[in-house]
């Protein structure tokens, strides 16, 4: 999937590539609501179901405005295809239903999306793929994870909500000496702070409901990697199965993509100050930002991201009473699960999204009734830090 701004920068390709204007000349990309496409004659049409002509037949296989998305975020994780979804979740059942079979094997972070592990241990199971979970940055268990059957070792860096890395390039080289396929859910970081494929994974996903839209409207995913992979195994699940991506939705996605860089930089940003700030707070036992000095893996992330990224979380001393107090003293927060949008987000883990795990399994993955996740949004940081300060001043008295 080349574009004719492939030689030119990241930032140029964000907000150029893949565009192919029609005849009107419009300077904005144009929106095709359109299920099917028209033959010129019979045997055209034969043609084209044939595969012997390329174009357009049904959007359930391909649709302009979605593969103006496509080549945009191909080029800029800099693979060779990119094939979009209804979401993220269908990015990754795509992802495992094009590439796996009954009696294949995961290995997967622990600490992903809480909804993927259900996919993988409900799911999967169900059809005879089996999944190991192993701590993200445990580089042994994952070796001693792997087993002949392995296919796929799957990751998400920075984890959810702890902000643990995993070294991206010493995973793939685990991957490959052994055979498997490393896919890397990009979701936090997306491409303008971290490219998984320079790094040697073989696949990335997204979850494009997040930064990608950045402005919290729209369901979506993508999958990133290879011709053969991408390109023939997931395109051909997604193609019969049908979850694709909905032309409106690739618009709005595509607008995006325009102002990634910048919001990522804003969110990066605003999310340090915060972080530093929280370090200081009496109330506070401890900051997790990839950004901070005091993050263990600060020098790994450094080394393999261009930001930090926007999430941030806390451990507030008092558990679950006194972050609940923090979590409803803010006015501009939203308190909700989502993240990767303009409106900033505040979240307590340990009752919402990881409130299915026992006390005994919140513990082992380190989700403590005091942690608190942000997802710092556009906001002015001087609001949402006097936003966090009435409740972290609420906590002492
Ligand atoms: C939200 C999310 C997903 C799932 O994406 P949807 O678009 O909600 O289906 C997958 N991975 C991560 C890291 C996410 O944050």
């Amino acid at each position: 999937m080349s574009t004719e701004f492939d030689d030119l920068a990241f930032d140029t390709r964000a907000v150029r590539a893949g565009q192919q204007r029609t005849h009107e000349g419009e300077h904005a990309e144009a929106i095709f609501p359109t299920s099917s496409y028209v033959f010129a004659n019979a045997a055209e049409a034969a043609a084209r179901f044939s595969g012997e002509q390329p174009g357009n037949i049904y959007s359930r296989f391909t649709n302009p405005t979605v593969r103006t998305f496509e080549q945009r975020l191909a080029s800029l994780e800099g693979g060779a295809c990119c094939v979009a979804t209804s979401s993220g979740m269908a990015a990754i059942l795509s992802t495992c239903a094009g590439l796996l079979k009954s009696g294949d094997h995961i290995v997967s972070s622990r600490s992903i999306f809480g909804t993927t592990t259900v996919l993988f241990t409900t799911y999967f199971a169900k059809f005879g793929v089996e999944t190991t979970f192993v701590p993200l940055a445990d580089l042994d268990a994952w070796e001693e994870a792997i087993r002949p059957e392995t296919r796929l070792l799957f990751i998400e860096t920075p984890s959810n909500p702890l902000t643990e890395l995993a070294d991206i390039r010493r995973l793939a080289d685990i991957a490959h000496a052994r055979g498997c396929l490393l896919a890397v859910d990009n979701c936090f970081c997306t491409p303008a702070l971290q490219r998984p494929l320079e790094l040697g994974a073989d696949i990335v996903i997204h979850s494009a409901t997040k930064y990608l839209d950045g402005q919290g409207r729209c369901i979506g995913g993508a999958v990133v990697g290879d011709t053969e992979r991408v390109g023939k195994d997931v395109y051909g699940f997604l193609r019969t199965a049908g979850p694709t991506m909905s032309p409106f939705n690739a618009w709005v996605f595509l607008k995006g993509l325009e102002t990634l860089t910048l919001r990522m930089k804003a969110h990066s940003a605003g999310a340090l100050v915060l972080a530093r700030w929280l370090e200081q707070q009496p109330a506070v036992a401890r900051v997790y930002y990839p950004g901070l000095e005091s993050h263990p893996q600060h020098e790994l992330a450094v080394r393999q991201q261009q930001g930090f990224g926007g999430i941030v979380s806390f451990d507030v001393k008092g558990g679950k009473e006194s972050a609940w107090t923090v979590i409803d003293a803010t006015r501009v927060f939203s308190i909700t699960a989502n993240l990767g949008d303009a409106k900033s987000t505040i979240t307590h883990p340990a009752t919402t999204t990881h409130g299915r795990l026992t006390p005994e399994q919140r513990a082992a993955a380190g989700i403590s009734d005091g942690l608190i996740r942000l997802a710092v949004g556009l906001e002015s940081v001087t609001d949402l830090q006097a936003d966090l300060a009435r409740g972290l001043a609420a906590i002492r008295r």
